[in-house]
């Protein structure tokens, strides 16, 4: 039977607050050995955590602990860069009694935020291929996310609001506190954006973020950055690419230089994912499943195509298809239960930040965008159904509905995997459709 900390951090909606959206009640409900907090933050551009380990540090300090002695670990350890001083000294006061809890420098590289490749610099430990951080004995988690729960577990607050980053070609960068479900279009507002025609929006880090298709589409929990770039930008351009141009480009064009693979972050942890053969299988049409079944060792970190390949192909994407395929088949990731080698060569291999900075046409971007503490109010909001990895929520509230702030609106289907919901606003409910919540309150106003 789930604890009473774990009751609270799954009613009040917790995921994944660093993109992945993973229920956070079924990730903490573990026997782990060490907690490690991923305060990496390495995707260009975003200023979330870096801010939060600062204003926030004694619920972030809190949340380990809750975690650290929910899950038995003997100790938690808090992964950040070097370069956020500020962050770092008062991270080493807060934990220098504290005989559990410890901070550990990264070097700063992409992707240091990837969980295995966090785990492995803070701990050492080897994440098998296929397998999770607990198959170590590990729980990785983000700094957002134990914020939530020390805010769950002490205070009944559920997920209503998030931080997020609007920057990129925006006229005031910034960092901010929204109420989940309202639209990106009023996100990108408080930095300052009145008309992104011309532009695209990628939702979440450069590296990894898809466009946004819509600007109306409501922000989510999980939602970090917002980076509007005009529309002739390198990775806009790349993003709005139709899957035929990137087949026929990788059919013409890939060279099997291999420095895909070499730079790889998963086959440098010396997982069996070498990306320049899964082209190589599909520049020359060959159907070898063994080959294109390595596209499950991707973490889609996206450095082969947008910093290794020296001819701007998109292995990563090419992955994430076929993965799709594959899964739609019904085949299966490769089994892997020979121990797996780290590369000799990987330290010296990650790559600088500052290079995928310059390399990405980002360094006139690069700047700060200062968290601004605000409570901002709006009229509508349309709480998503689904925010989360497993079962879209259940709606609890019918249309003509009076809800307050926190109150659940939507619960976890039985038996599914999944989160509720919460009204991020006092209102009525309006609609309510396969997808969504809509709730308006009186009026907009700031
Ligand atoms: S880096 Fe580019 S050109 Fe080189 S092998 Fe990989 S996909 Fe082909
Ligand atoms: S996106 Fe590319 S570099 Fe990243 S894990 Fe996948 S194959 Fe490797």
């Amino acid at each position: 039977m789930a604890s009473n900390v774990i009751e609270k951090i799954k009613n009040a909606g917790i995921v994944g607050a660093g993109g992945a959206g993973f229920p956070s009640h079924v990730k903490y409900n573990v026997e782990a050995e060490v907690v490690v907090v991923n305060g990496a933050e390495c995707e260009p551009l975003i200023r979330v955590d870096q801010q939060l380990m600062i204003i926030a540090i004694d619920k972030l300090i809190r949340g380990l602990t809750i975690i650290v002695e929910e899950t038995g670990a003997k100790e938690g350890i808090i992964a950040i860069k070097g370069k956020h001083k500020e962050a770092v000294e008062l991270l080493q006061e807060a934990v220098a009694d504290n005989e559990k809890l410890s901070v550990f420098i990264l070097d700063d590289f992409y992707p240091a935020g990837d969980e295995q490749v966090t785990l492995y610099e803070a701990t050492g430990r080897e994440v098998p291929q296929g397998g999770l951080p607990i198959h170590v004995g590990a729980v990785v988690t983000n700094v957002e996310t134990l914020i939530n729960v020390a805010a769950a577990v002490d205070e009944g607050k559920p997920v209503t609001e998030t931080y997020i980053t609007v920057t990129g070609h925006v006229p005031h960068p910034v960092t901010v506190k929204v109420p989940v479900g309202i639209s990106v279009r009023e996100a990108l507002a408080l930095a300052g954006v009145t008309d992104a025609k011309g532009y695209g929006v990628i939702d979440g880090g450069p590296m990894m973020g898809g466009l946004v298709q819509d600007l109306d589409e409501p922000v989510k929990k999980a939602a970090k950055a917002y980076i509007v770039l005009p529309e002739s930008h390198y990775l806009i351009r790349m993003r709005r690419k139709s899957m035929r141009a990137i087949s026929k480009t990788t059919q013409s064009a890939c060279i099997q230089c291999r420095y895909c693979t070499d730079l790889c972050p998963r086959y440098l942890l010396g997982h069996e994912i070498e990306p320049h053969r899964i082209m190589r299988a599909l520049k020359y049409g060959e159907a070898a499943e063994d080959v294109l079944r390595m596209a499950f060792a991707c973490c889609e970190c996206g450095m082969c195509e947008q910093y290794s390949c020296p001819a701007h192909l998109m292995p990563r994407t090419v992955n994430a298809q076929v993965k799709r395929q594959l899964m739609a088949q019904g085949i299966k990731p490769l089994d892997k239960p020979d121990p797996q080698r780290v590369h000799p060569h990987r330290k010296d291999r990650r790559v600088p930040s500052s290079r995928i900075v310059r390399r990405i046409d980002l360094a006139r971007y690069d700047v700060a965008a200062p968290l601004i503490e605000e409570e901002y109010h709006f009229d509508t909001v349309k709480i998503p159904l689904k925010q989360h990895v497993g079962a879209p929520s259940k709606p609890i509230v019918q249309v003509g509905d009076s809800v307050k702030r926190g109150d659940m609106i939507g619960e976890i289907p039985a038996d599914a995997l999944g989160a509720p919901v919460h009204a991020s606003i006092d209102g009525t409910v309006t609609e309510i459709t396969d997808s969504v919540i809509v709730i308006k309150a009186g009026g907009a106003r700031r």
